[in-house]
């Protein structure tokens, strides 16, 4: 005889323990790691839900239950609305191994109604659930992910070939504030590398050119030009409100100052470097893993390492050190993965060479060593021997901020 509905609740029940909402109160507040499983369809979810539960609904368990909920000995708390669809989902995790599920009786609207704390996550337009849709995919990302990416504050120092395609993926992915500081203007011979840029727009502001395309990609990022040119009198001012700062710059000055005002604020900066066929992108995050000075105390003698404009760079090669660099950041908002602090990626193109080396802090580093002897910011272009001491500002490089 085939089972009732009624037949399946009694065996649910004899599988199952039960425990009254005041229960799982009092047993998430004592100290044990519960995972807290709601298994309401995902617009229930998005009305409100538990603090730190995870969403599953019960249509997917057989799919998503391994991928979502990889360790079967973790105690996992399964509610619904009401406690129904919450001990089916229990009794069917109990058969696929899953050894200690309890469902919580009453479900959410009990919860609710005793007043106990819930919470909303970030709406979503109808827009954004489809332009996010295969971020929500991801358990790595999903909602709260997107919510973190879109509330992110990211600061591009150049809006040239590094610049370009890191700007252009953190838009696409929804990062919600993107500064862009470059003092520089379009110029033809940009077009090869930096994707930002079009022909129509050889002339005008970079900053304002980034602008345009990146809201065209994406109208919910908010994209902040900064038309200047990056110094010690302007940068801590100009990185203070950023979380990320991703370092896109073409020169040794440059990069220094980037290096030290990073170190001094405290702030992560993803950093990119291209030569030729040849790219590096690492990430410097204070107080977790070396600076850049760690790496390189002194700065190369004038004249010893030529820039872009110099020396040639092939087009392509700023692409993939730029989508590591947007990568990168991705992760660190995300707090995601393993990121590379500690660890250099290097790229050879012409061979298709990839090394990853590690990195050392050094305990003697001027500027995050154990005795800093360098506390403010100082002469970038002297440090690095393009300015006599106390000479006029006569710069034999332009600092231009667009590798
Ligand atoms: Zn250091």
């Amino acid at each position: 005889m085939a089972k009732t509905f009624k037949d399946l609740m009694d065996e649910a029940r004899r599988e199952v323990p039960e425990w009254h909402i005041d229960q799982v109160k009092e047993h998430l507040g004592n100290g044990q790691v519960y995972t807290l499983l709601d298994v309401r369809e995902k617009e229930e979810y998005r009305e409100g839900h538990l603090g730190g539960a995870v969403s599953l609904p019960r249509g997917f368990l057989e799919i998503r239950a391994e991928q979502t909920l990889p360790d079967k000995a973790q105690p996992i708390i399964a509610y619904c609305a009401g406690g129904t669809r919450s001990l089916l989902a229990a009794k069917q995790l109990k058969e696929m191994g899953y050894q200690n599920v309890i469902s919580m009786t009453g479900g959410y609207a009990a919860w609710k109604g005793a007043g106990y704390p819930w919470k909303q996550d970030r709406q979503f337009t109808q827009e954004q659930s489809t332009r996010y849709s295969r971020h929500f995919l991801l358990p790595e990302v999903g909602e709260e992910g997107q919510a973190k990416l879109l509330d992110a504050k990211v600061l591009l120092i150049g809006a040239g070939g590094l610049g370009s395609p890191t700007a252009f993926y953190l838009a696409a992915a929804g990062v919600g504030t993107l500064g862009i500081v470059d003092h520089d203007t379009v110029d033809l011979s940009n077009l090869q590398r930096q994707i930002l840029h079009t022909q129509d727009r050889v002339g005008t502001p970079k900053v304002d050119s980034a602008r345009t395309t990146l809201q065209a990609l994406n109208p919910d990022v908010h994209v902040i030009g900064y038309r200047e040119r990056v110094d010690s009198s302007n940068i801590m001012e100009l990185i203070k409100d950023y979380d990320v700062i991703v370092d896109g710059c073409d020169n040794f000055p440059t990069r220094y100052l980037v290096n030290d005002a990073c170190v001094m604020a405290g702030k992560p900066n993803v950093h990119g470097s291209i030569f030729q066929f040849e790219g590096q992108a690492t990430v410097f995050y204070p107080g977790k893993g070396p600076c850049y000075r760690c790496l390189f105390p002194e700065p190369p003698p004038p004249g010893a390492a030529p820039s872009c404009a110099e020396a040639g760079v092939l087009g392509v090669l700023p692409g993939l050190v730029g989508c590591v660099q947007a990568l990168e950041t991705i992760k660190l908002i995300l707090d995601t993965g393993r990121p590379l602090i500690g660890r250099m990626v290097y790229f050879d193109t012409l061979t298709m060479e990839l090394r990853i080396h590690k990195l050392r802090k050094d305990p003697d580093c001027p500027v995050c060593g154990v005795r800093p002897t360098i506390t403010e910011l100082i002469d970038y272009e002297e440090f690095c021997g393009l300015r006599a001491p106390g000479a006029a500002a006569q710069a034999t490089i332009h600092a231009a901020a667009g590798a």
